[in-house]
This record gives structure tokens, C-alpha cells and sequence, in this order.
């Protein structure tokens, strides 16, 4: 059985629709992303609840990543 997803205070999951995700940058990663409009992998993806606004999960999984790009 799989272990129970981080969810926020709401119960909502990371692919729950009123979840965002977050790309996490570094800083001259983001420079280029921002600034140039490059479109790179993020180090990080933080999904945060559109309604509480709380980050309860991340990902460094390229394959997740891929799909915030
Ligand atoms: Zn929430």
C-alpha cells in the first residue's frame, strides 16, 4: 500500500486543482528564466494551496518537473 501524500490543512493533494506549483530556481537560473524568458529545469517544485497558502509538499523529481515547464 502506498504511504498516505502530504496534503495541506484543507486535504488537499498536489494534484488536487487548487494546488499551484511553485518552480524553485536559483538565483541565476531564475535570472534566466525571469529576465530571458529561458525555459529551464527547476531545482525544486514547491506546491502550495491556493487557499491556505501553504507549502506542504516539493518535488525534485525531474519527471514532475518537466511538466511545470
Ligand atoms: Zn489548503
Amino acid at each position: 500500500m502506498a504511504a498516505p501524500r502530504p496534503a495541506c490543512k484543507c486535504g488537499y493533494d498536489r494534484d488536487h486543482l487548487m494546488v499551484s506549483r511553485e518552480p524553485r530556481y536559483g538565483v541565476w537560473k531564475g535570472f534566466w528564466v525571469m529576465f530571458m524568458g529561458v525555459s529551464m529545469l527547476p531545482y525544486r517544485v514547491d506546491f502550495r494551496c491556493r487557499v491556505c497558502l501553504q507549502v506542504f509538499d516539493a518535488t525534485t523529481d525531474p519527471a514532475v518537473m518537466k511538466d511545470t515547464m
